[in-house]
């Protein structure tokens, strides 16, 4: 047993040479810049007008526009364009591109390849195959819509989101972003139910707009901008560590003497290796016509964060799979391996995703800007009180869409918001709506009225004092909230889908008080006011990571699950399917499904880490523990030092072994009940006893001899040269 392997990792990290790659040039030689290349691989609205007939372009817009279905004349005039285009650009493939309940994306490639009537080879693509197509849907998650339909599913393109084509070693692919639906239409996926989520949600606030004596906008748009935290670490530990290639995360690792302590990484300059590699990312995506517009370092040492200019929810969310997938491609080119996990490493600050959401009117202005005018004030007011009354009212179903194993180690931790929803507003937006909430402004003239609570000086003031309170997990920034509690490699469709409905959902509840209240901006003042009253234990502006707002919460009725099982038993409730099908987004069974997986994917990740770490321990750990309990044994003549060191070893050599004991335990006790059970029975006890094993093995690292420690250790992994 030797520490030869890891020592070898050590200096193979250490002496990488940085990779450059060949910028594109233009026709003077010079690098083409970011604005001439961005969505150079995709089939944009731009190239749509370029390569179809006039007729057609404007009949492919209108479906655009208004959400109507193509119709096959359309679809075979836009298979032949893009085909023609893909054929130009060495494009041999294409694939419907979908995201199945795991989470991540799939894949099923054809070639355009066919023959004609002779028998000769031709390249086709028609117009059924672009809208149409069926990959194997047995081999997907479906949460139990399998056993009442058949196994067959097909996926359907998504033509609000560009064609793209996916670069390979050795060719190209043309991938065409789709949703993934059973026989009967039910949702297999996270696109769909974002898509009806989005329609919901616009309908809702076009509605209440007409409400607000705005009767012409016809959609409303979910505008979102997820921002990606990630860590990297040199690629020769992968190989010594089956825990993060297999789990994502360390599952053991003594503390690094230095660890972020010093505070020196969070917008420290950039590592020369790493600024290399984001810069070859920001290339593909570019070219992929994905924003990216921020790089930075993160809190942790090795983590970084990406993010783009926000946009439409469903092309954020495709967008947001194409920026894990190009972070984990071009990872590997300069030798590292990307680590999307919420708690990669323990001791050092975990991973999330923050979802920046808002909605636009059809001009394109935000609905949750502060405006100029008190029309426009009470417009902002409005949504502002139903985002909060839709986040009080549905906290628990937020909860939900964000649980997952990997979170669980993060919410909660003094590092990221916790469990519990609470809305952050800042100061001045505190005070208006408590104003608002005490006030009888039913009583007032509402002109007076938004002049009277400082209503009309809202815009520059809000901006300036919505601060960066790193602690609440939904916050509002100036012109949009934050939903700070994602995990970093969650899908956000399924938090964004939620976030829609609850707020479509406090939309029409307000939108009903005010059509009782027989309308009018008085009637409109009234139910903001009446929604802010009932949203008000949401608003919570202190620290979200003190103690003392555990209790608060709970004084207040806040839902506060502590874990994933706990959490998802929100979309088991009567409440739950209510909301997702009075909306049109998630029929009961749809909604059960994803509950199921959500809950079957928690058992597993929990039994893959166990089993993980029990190899570790039986193949690594103890094995090398016990050699050098037999070395410290042999050296008890030395003196009381020798003798102290072998007591110690021995010591914890037991303890190992009775945590070692300790996890077959829990993992016995699982049973084979339903997968609710059995969760509940991994979160209570596997997952501890995961932890206790855990910490045995680092009380072991910490006393073997370097020079026979096989693992690479956290210091040498999150300390890039
Ligand atoms: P932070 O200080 O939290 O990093 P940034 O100003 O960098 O905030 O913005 C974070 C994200 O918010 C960006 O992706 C940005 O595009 C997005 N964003 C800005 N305005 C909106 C909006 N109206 N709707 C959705 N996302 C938005
Ligand atoms: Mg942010």
């Amino acid at each position: 047993m030797s520490n030869r392997a890891r020592i070898d990792a050590v200096q193979k990290a250490a002496s990488r040479s940085i990779r450059t790659f060949p910028r594109p040039m233009d026709a003077q030689g010079r690098p083409v810049r970011v604005s001439v290349m961005f969505g150079s691989r995709t089939f944009n609205a731009e190239r749509m007008r370029e390569r179809l007939s006039p007729d057609v372009y404007a009949r492919w817009a209108e479906t655009m526009e208004h959400g109507r279905k193509l119709d096959r004349p359309v679809a075979d005039a836009i298979a032949h364009a893009v085909k023609e285009w893909a054929l130009e650009e060495g494009v041999s493939h294409f694939c419907h591109w979908f995201h199945p309940m795991t989470g991540s994306t799939a894949e099923k490639h054809d070639a355009f390849l066919w023959f004609d009537r002779d028998g000769r080879p031709i390249e086709k693509f028609t117009g059924s195959m672009l809208l149409q197509s069926e990959p194997d849907a047995s081999s997907f998650p479906s949460g139990g819509m399998r056993s009442t339909f058949e196994a067959r599913g097909y996926t359907a393109w998504d033509p609000t989101s560009p064609m793209f084509i996916m670069d390979s070693p050795n060719g190209r692919t043309l991938c065409i972003p789709s949703a993934f639906l059973g026989y009967h239409g039910q949702a297999l996926d996270e696109k769909a139910p974002l898509l009806r989520s989005m329609d919901a949600l616009s309908a809702s606030a076009t509605r209440l707009l007409a409400a607000l004596g705005e009767p012409a906008h016809h959609r409303i748009t979910v505008t979102v901008g997820p921002e990606q935290e990630y860590f990297l670490i040199d690629r020769a530990y992968a190989g010594l560590r089956a825990d993060l290639v297999i789990a994502g995360r360390s599952l053991q690792g003594a503390r690094a003497p230095k660890g972020q302590m010093l505070e020196d990484h969070y917008f420290g300059s950039i590592p020369v290796r790493v600024q290399a590699f984001m810069e070859e990312v920001e290339l593909e995506l570019y070219q992929l016509g994905v924003s990216a517009k921020t790089r930075h370092n993160e809190v942790a040492p090795c983590q970084f964060e990406l993010a783009p200019i926000f946009c439409e929810a469903n092309l954020a969310a495709d967008h947001n799979q194409l920026v894990m997938q190009t972070l984990r491609r071009v990872a590997l080119r300069h030798d590292f391996l990307l680590l999307l996990h919420e708690k990669p490493f323990a001791f050092v600050n975990g991973s999330g995703k923050h979802i920046n959401w808002s909605m636009s009117d059809t001009r394109g202005d935000n609905l949750l800007d502060p405006g100029k005018d008190p029309q426009q004030n009470l417009r902002f007011l409005t949504f502002l009180a139903a985002t909060l009354l839709g986040v009080y009212r549905h906290a628990a179903i937020l909860r939900a869409s964000i649980a997952s194993h990997g979170n669980d180690f993060r919410l909660g931790a003094n590092e990221a918001p916790p469990a519990i929803i609470s809305v952050f507003l800042g100061d001045f937006l505190t005070r208006i709506c408590d104003g608002i909430a005490a006030g009888d402004v039913s009583t007032l003239d509402p002109g007076k009225a938004m002049i009277e609570l400082g209503i009309s000086r809202l815009p520059s003031i809000a901006k300036d004092n919505t601060d960066r309170n790193r602690t609440s997990p939904f916050a509002f920034t100036g012109n949009k909230f934050e939903f700070r509690a994602v995990g970093s490699s969650a899908s956000i469709s399924f938090p964004t889908t939620c976030l829609n409905a609850a707020v479509a959902d406090a939309i029409d509840q307000i939108g009903a008080w005010i059509s009782a209240a027989g309308g009018g901006p008085a009637a409109v003042l009234a139910a903001v006011r009446r929604a802010l009253q009932e949203s008000a234990p949401v608003r919570f502006d202190g620290n979200g990571y003190g103690a003392e707002w555990v209790i608060e919460a709970e004084r207040r009725g806040l839902p506060h699950a502590r874990n994933t099982p706990a959490a998802l038993a929100a979309l088991a409730t009567a409440n739950a399917a209510a909301l997702f099908e009075r909306h049109g987004i998630l029929s009961h069974e749809e909604l059960h499904s994803r509950f199921e997986v959500r809950v079957e994917q928690y058992n597993k990740k929990v039994e893959i880490e166990a089993d993980v770490l029990r190899e570790m321990v039986d193949t690594l750990v103890l094995p090398v523990g016990l050699a050098e309990l037999a070395e410290a044994q042999a050296q008890v003549d030395l003196g009381p030092a020798a003798v102290r060191r072998f007591r110690e070893l021995q010591a914890r050599i037991e303890a190992l072994d009775t945590a070692r004991q300790a996890l077959d335990a829990a993992a016995g006790k699982v049973g084979e009940g339903n997968e609710a059970e059995r969760a509940a029975s991994y979160c209570a006890n596997v997952v501890p006893a995961l932890l206790t094993l855990r910490e045995t093995c680092d009380g072991i690292e910490a006393m073997v001899t370097d020079s026979r420690w096989p693992l690479p250790r956290y210091r040498e992994m999150l300390f890039l040269s």
